[in-house]
């Protein structure tokens, strides 16, 4: 959360609800940065949450992965360019992976996760992967 309004973290949180399900597809929330792959940022990146954003950042191990979700990320959104904030995150971390939506739903997120992973074909088929 680089300044979001939370809009993003509440379709962020239903990814784990028994709907959506995220577990399933072997995509965790980790605790701590450092046992991160991807950095998930939302927010137009305000100027108090720019230090954090980057300790984050800098405490994941490399290879390491950045996906901007929602509007603001992606560009700013409705506050971007606003006395409180930049204009999303280019130029503050190398983004991977664009999704723009204000806010992106659970749906379009697991999409876009799928997608970066090359896994967008894969189905369950009888309890078991197949391509
Ligand atoms: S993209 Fe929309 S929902 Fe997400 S943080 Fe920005 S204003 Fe809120």
């Amino acid at each position: 959360d680089a300044g979001s309004c939370n809009g993003c973290e509440s379709e962020l949180q239903a990814l784990n609800n028994p709907f959506y399900n995220l577990h399933r597809l072997g995509i965790f929330f980790t605790p701590s940065p450092r046992f991160a792959d991807l950095l998930l940022v939302t927010g137009p990146v305000t100027h108090a949450m720019l230090g954090p954003l980057r300790a984050t950042w800098e405490a994941m191990a490399e290879p390491r992965w950045v996906m901007a979700v929602g509007t603001c990320a992606v560009s700013g959104g409705i506050a971007g360019g606003g006395y409180a904030c930049g204009n999303g995150l280019d130029g503050v971390l190398p983004v991977d992976l664009y999704l723009p939506g204000c806010p992106p739903n659970p749906a379009a997120i697991i999409v876009a996760l799928l997608t970066f992973q090359g896994r967008l074909p894969q189905r369950v088929l009888g309890g078991r992967h197949a391509e």
